[in-house]
């Protein structure tokens, strides 16, 4: 079978160099009418581009009521949410951040968003995450005084070129008109990969890796800080920079993430643990 014009590998490329020159109105009329624009994720048609087609969208699971209040993450049932409607993690460890939310959850669909952005240079994809970023974490954008991005260590951002946090904090800046510091934080010791670690050894890992530059204490004193990253997994990384940030004179800090990691503890409650429990006693896991 024949692709479409626009499934042509050589013309969606020509496409998107054009779209980077940033062309009049009249040139991209006429793109769309050679070139009709697709889904960043596949090659359905969409109205304009930078957009997810129908199906895409779809299979993304967009985070919702119940979670827990603090940390925002996200409960299989209501009542699996401890006293105060908190997780277990934050119970057994209360985090230095007061609320974070997050978009989307991590699984096989997000994934197809998240992987491309943080390795395989997809900045575009920033503009996408951080619209679901503004849907979830409304209320922290409207009373965050300033936006400040998770930093990367410098070895990590040569190589990479961009920080994938400041991306993201720059773009919600923009379509919010709230300030961003990009460079607020530090990351002063380079970590290994938190992939497979336990929450406590996360936060062993973390501890210590970042710090607030000196000469950009004075601004942040008295301010209410919001941390953006693209990954939340157990929170280790936030708290880290939310304790640095507290330390300096900040007087609170909110977290808002692009997709956050399930909780493996909500996985792995038997169904036949929740018949067995009374109604209104606390889920244990
Ligand atoms: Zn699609
Ligand atoms: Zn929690």
């Amino acid at each position: 079978m024949v692709p479409l014009l626009s499934e042509w590998p050589v013309l969606s490329e020509l496409r998107a160099r054009t779209e980077s020159l940033r062309p009049g109105r009249l040139v991209v009329a006429a793109l769309d009418l050679l070139l009709p624009p697709t889904c960043i994720l596949c090659s359905a048609q969409v109205d304009a581009p930078g957009l997810l087609c129908g199906a895409c969208f779809g299979e993304l699971s967009v985070i919702g009521a119940p979670y827990c209040t603090c940390c925002g993450v996200p409960f299989e049932l209501a009542w699996h949410a401890a006293e105060g409607g908190l997780c277990q993690g934050c119970i057994d460890t209360p985090p230095a951040f007061e609320h974070a939310r997050a978009a989307l959850t991590y699984d096989n669909a997000s994934r197809r968003l998240v992987l491309p952005f943080k390795h395989g240079d997809r900045i575009e994809f920033a503009a996408v995450l951080a619209r679901f970023m503004v849907q979830a974490g409304a209320e922290l954008l409207r009373r965050a005084d300033i936006i400040v991005p998770v930093p990367l260590h410098r070895r990590r951002l040569f190589v990479r070129r961009y920080n994938q946090a400041a991306l993201l904090a720059q773009t919600l800046g923009r379509m919010t008109g709230r300030p961003v510091m990009v460079d607020a934080l530090a990351r002063v010791a380079a970590t290994r990969t938190l992939d497979g670690k336990s929450a406590a050894e996360r936060r062993d890992e973390v501890a210590g890796a970042f710090a607030v530059r000196p000469r950009r204490a004075n601004l942040l004193q008295g301010r209410r800080v919001l941390l953006i990253d693209d990954v939340m997994t157990s929170g280790a990384t936030a708290g880290a920079c939310s304790e640095e940030l507290l330390a300096a004179g900040v007087t609170a800090v909110d977290v808002l993430v692009a997709v956050r990691v399930p909780d493996p503890r909500e996985k792995s409650v038997p169904r036949r643990a929740y018949r067995r429990r009374r109604p209104g006693q606390p889920a244990k896991f």
